[in-house]
């Protein structure tokens, strides 16, 4: 079962990947996008590893609402409010059990990724972090691995993509040949979560 302290885990390791990966994700957001990917994030999830220590919520579902209410207030960009919510609409859809299982934590990260596609209207194939997050939330009901390695390919899929939604969309067919930051970085989040179980 993934208690309170999975979740504080979860979010803790993925703010430690972040920090380290910062530089890349911003190098990625450069060549179609504004080279700030990597400090957005950095500043979120600084923000919300205080916010953890200092509130203390005690649920699954509480950390992670206020996990996504932090990145909402303090990324600036598209990625904070789509990441915000992905994270509260999970953690709503957790209620206020104690622990969930695997597949319960699968059908509520369904729920927050269909919000995030219903807030940025993107679908699969847009070249955004929902490239990565469908199928980490397709294979999550197999093992943390395989949701892990799901969103690695599907970050690495998005490369041959002409991007559709944000910023990069703006290049038209010159955002073709690049990988796409948000995927990238949706594929740290879900690496926490293996990395987390582990
Ligand atoms: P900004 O583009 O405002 O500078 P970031 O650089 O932090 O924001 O985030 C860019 C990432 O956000 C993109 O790589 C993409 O994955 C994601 N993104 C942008 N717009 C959308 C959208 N409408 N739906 C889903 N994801 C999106
Ligand atoms: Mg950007
Ligand atoms: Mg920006």
């Amino acid at each position: 079962m993934l208690d309170a302290d999975f979740f504080r885990r979860w979010m803790t390791v993925t703010a430690a990947s972040v920090d380290r990966e910062a530089e890349r994700l911003t190098a990625l957001d450069s060549p179609i996008g504004d080279a700030d990917h990597g400090s957005n994030l950095q500043r979120g999830f600084t923000a919300v590893t205080a916010a953890l220590e200092k509130e203390a919520p005690d649920t699954p579902g509480a950390i992670l609402i206020l996990a996504g209410r932090q990145l909402i207030s303090t990324v600036g960009g598209a990625s904070g409010p789509l990441y915000g919510t992905l994270l509260r609409r999970t953690g709503k859809a957790l209620g206020d059990a104690a622990e969930v299982d695997r597949a319960q934590l699968a059908d509520a990260l369904r729920a927050g990724v269909d919000a995030v596609m219903t807030l940025g209207g993107a679908a699969p194939g847009d070249k955004t972090m929902i490239d990565a997050l469908v199928p980490a939330v397709d294979a999550l009901g197999e093992s943390f691995g395989a949701a892990r390695n799901a969103a690695e390919h599907g970050a690495l899929a998005t490369i041959p993509l002409q991007a559709r939604k944000g910023r990069a969309s703006y290049l038209g067919e010159r955002s073709i040949g690049h990988q796409d930051p948000g995927a990238t970085s949706s594929a740290l989040l879900i690496a926490g979560l293996a990395e987390a179980a582990d």
